[in-house]
């Protein structure tokens, strides 16, 4: 009797590891490729006029391609925050890169952990080095914004808090790549599932080259866009106050009129002999006005392109080794970027405005048996739904107080009626009397499939765009009579947005969020009516 009890218990407890061995099996592996300020129109699958990015096409063929996805705060931290928890930035607390990231919070990798699955970050983090990532078995990360060459990086190699600082010589986009190759390969948990967020510093601000690119497009024009010389006549102090335009911010370091500090003897031999002759030239051509500027466009756009070069090939690089080791099939390939960017567009580099380009995400997935190759989608889709998409693939209940909604079923080619039709947008990090990076106003607005809303409320400005006449955004109609009904209508979606997404009260005042100040989490809107929670 004892013996076949016994029997049994190891009878079950051999089928119960096979079932769960199985299951941790079939559960997709995710692999999340994520880079810093990349605009969709500097990928050649969302149709760039500048450049050729054939691995990150490579991703698009084999997979779908999101038009229309765009980000809830237009800066870096701030991103990375929202993905990290799926929810605004006035919930999870992170609305400007000057805030500290509650690491304490529920965040997606530690809901995939606690399920199983083996969740490691290596690249950039830029949540602050107050805390180590939470959540991971791993992680390897830059410090801060971290340098283009030879960085340092903090490593946890047991995700228990413990961590090392390693000196790297090279340049930082290959060692990124090695690094996450390396825990593919040889340090990751084999018998559980994945979830690997492998995250470039480039190509944000300074866009330092690296050595195999330095001469690249040295013999070519590279066009510029329609509005490199906007003069904002229609719209608000805003984007005349601005402090990012390539007329007038840039420095010698950005323009690589100085090399960076941060090169050895030898790298600086390489950078100098690339750079020299070309300064030496520019020098000598004394620009003056107009053609200064398109000068310095030409400089930075070819510098931001190299980076992405080597971006793309780093790429394809980890493709290739899925393919080889046959985890391609299994594994969910995502790319995006924190937020666009400004090629010159409205005269500008950076990012933080409403405006498309720093306000679209570029988004790739390849899903192999899921995904149909080369699909597009059009959906309004944004990061704060990537939280919800990654539990969502990985079979994990979507906690209720995140504010996305999962992409699976548009991965699988539905087209659910009750998908988002107008998406929110708000933007912090501006402080009256004191000089903030970029000079950009605080703003919100909301998108619809057609149209533009943006208040400035500092200063209590609006601005209506409508996409499909006005792709550009460069003519403001909110003052005309005829569109008066829409602006009715978008500012009650507006107030309807904030409400649903719990934006505080205070939101419109002059001094709203100063970074000091704590939010209570899921606070109550004043005056709410108490409604059950919708998805928006
Ligand atoms: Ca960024």
């Amino acid at each position: 009797m004892l013996n076949r009890k016994c029997f049994l218990l190891i009878f079950a407890a051999v089928i119960y590891l096979t079932s769960s061995v199985h299951a941790a099996e079939k559960r997709p592996n995710i692999l999340f490729i994520f880079t810093d300020d990349h605009a969709s129109h500097s990928i050649s699958a969302y149709g760039s006029k500048i450049n050729k990015t054939p691995n990150l096409d490579r991703i698009a063929n084999e997979g779908m391609l999101f038009k229309n996805c765009f980000c809830t705060n237009s800066i870096c931290g701030p991103s990375r925050a929202v993905i990290q928890t799926g929810k605004y930035s006035h919930i999870n607390g992170f609305l400007t890169n000057g805030n500290k990231f509650d690491g304490k919070q529920q965040t997606f990798p530690k809901l995939l952990k606690k399920s199983g699955y083996e969740t490691a970050v290596i690249g950039k983090w830029h949540l602050g080095e107050h805390m180590p990532p939470q959540g991971y078995s791993y992680s390897e990360v830059l410090i801060g914004q971290g340098p283009y060459y030879n960085p340092p990086m903090l490593r946890d190699e047991n995700g228990n808090g413990d961590r090392n600082r390693i000196n790297y010589t090279g340049y930082t986009t290959d060692i990124i790549t090695d690094l996450a190759l390396e825990w593919l390969k040889n340090s990751r948990d084999e018998e559980k599932p994945f979830m690997l967020m492998y995250q470039h510093k480039a190509p944000h601000r300074e866009w330092a080259p690296g050595p195999d690119y330095l001469h690249m497009y040295d013999d070519v024009e590279i066009p510029e866009p329609p509005h490199l010389f906007d003069d904002y006549e229609t719209r608000g102090r805003a984007a005349h106050e601005q402090d990012m335009s390539i007329a007038k911010t840039m420095t010698p370091r950005d323009l690589k009129l100085t090399p960076p500090p941060y090169l050895n003897e030898e790298q600086l031999k390489v950078w100098n002999a690339a750079y020299e002759p070309k300064n030496e030239a520019f020098r000598k051509l004394n620009l003056k006005g107009d053609d200064l500027i398109r000068w310095k466009y030409q400089r930075y756009i070819k510098d931001y392109l190299r980076c992405i070069a080597s971006v793309d090939d780093n790429i394809g690089r980890v493709l290739e080794y899925l393919d080889e080791s046959g985890l391609a099939e299994n594994t969910i390939v995502i790319y995006s970027s924190d937020q666009g960017f400004y090629l010159g567009d409205h005269g500008w580099f950076d990012k933080r405005f409403m405006y498309e380009e720093s306000y679209r995400q570029p988004l790739l997935v390849r899903w192999p048996n899921v995904v149909k190759a080369g699909s597009r989608d059009e959906h309004l889709v944004s990061n704060v739904d990537f939280a919800e998409t990654f539990l969502d693939i990985a079979g994990v209940a979507v906690p209720d107080d995140m504010q996305g909604q999962s992409l699976v079923p548009l991965l699988k080619g539905e087209k659910p009626k009750d998908w988002r039709k107008s998406h929110y947008y708000h933007y912090y990090e501006f402080q009256n009397d004191r000089r903030t990076a970029h000079m950009v106003r605080r703003h919100y607005g909301v998108r619809t499939d057609r149209y533009k809303l943006i208040h400035f409320y500092n200063v209590d400005e609006w601005e209506l765009f409508d996409l499909e006449a006005d792709p550009l955004e460069m003519t403001n109609i909110y003052s005309e009579p005829q569109y008066q009904t829409l602006v009715k209508e978008l500012k009650a979606e507006t107030i309807r947005l904030q409400e649903e997404l719990k934006v505080p009260d205070d939101t419109g005042s002059v001094d709203a969020f100063p970074p000091s100040i704590k939010l209570k989490q899921n606070q109550p809107r004043r005056n709410q009516k108490q409604q059950p929670k919708k998805k928006q």
